[in-house]
């Protein structure tokens, strides 16, 4: 995952503009560093028909407080907020594996990512990833689906309108497919209906992840999106 076969494979891949973010305890939170990594991704970018954004993700770790400063945040093009990174020791994690008290939690979590000022951009709401829950995919997907269904629906539906009047991105995160977790259809829809902007990830951590996957594609296209109604970033310059 080098600077030039990631911008190749997203050239393969037909992308005209991309956005990159490590995640935030990767950079050293070194302004330095970032400034100089600016300069590579604009030399790497130089001689392609390629637009590339600089992000980088950061994580909720309990209300009112991010693992990113409003400082560091500034340097970068577009700051993903995740709010259920509960691998992270310091994060606020649900005291129980109850449909209805993760429900709460998640949209607690959900709740401070979008209510943070640095967020552009709210990185795989919703998404139980089995690797940290430890749960079989199955048991997950199931348990998943309980929570959807108990999360406080008129709570979710003001914060997505908050999300919509400050012009904010839910991201359409394609890993919900290989988890087997359609609740998420149900919630990326509602943000459709909401006017949320989505802005379509890959979480690719690996060059094979670059590429959408088919039915990443076909469920993006039966939401019907419009260009309008996809996020873009503002340009640093
Ligand atoms: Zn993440």
């Amino acid at each position: 995952m080098v600077l030039a076969s990631i911008l190749d494979a997203a050239e393969k891949a037909g992308y005209d503009r991309i956005g990159i973010s490590d995640h935030c305890y990767s950079f050293d939170l070194n302004s330095e560093r970032i400034k100089e990594l600016r300069a590579e991704v604009a030399a790497a970018s130089k001689e392609r028909n390629i637009r590339v954004y600089l992000g980088i993700e950061a994580y909720v770790i309990r209300h009112h407080l991010a693992s990113v400063s409003h400082q560091i945040a500034a340097l970068f093009d577009f700051v993903l907020v995740a709010p259920n990174h509960y691998h992270i020791r310091s994060v606020a994690k649900p005291v129980r594996m109850d449909a209805r008290i993760l429900a709460d939690h998640e949209l607690y979590m959900f709740e401070a990512a979008a209510n943070h000022p640095v967020t552009d951009v709210v990185a795989h709401p919703f998404i139980l990833s089995p690797r940290i829950f430890r749960i079989a995919a199955e048991r997950l997907a199931q348990l998943s689906q309980d929570v959807m269904a108990s999360v406080d629906e008129k709570r979710l539906a003001l914060c997505l309108d908050r999300m919509r009047e400050r012009g904010l991105a839910v991201e359409l995160n394609p890993k919900f497919l290989a988890f087997d977790q359609e609740h998420v259809e149900w919630f990326y829809r509602l943000c459709v209906e909401r006017g949320v902007l989505l802005s379509v990830g890959n979480d690719a951590h690996s060059l094979d992840d670059i590429p959408l996957s088919d039915d990443a594609q076909g469920f993006i296209d039966s939401l019907g999106l419009t260009e309008a109604g996809l996020w873009h970033p503002l340009s640093f310059d």
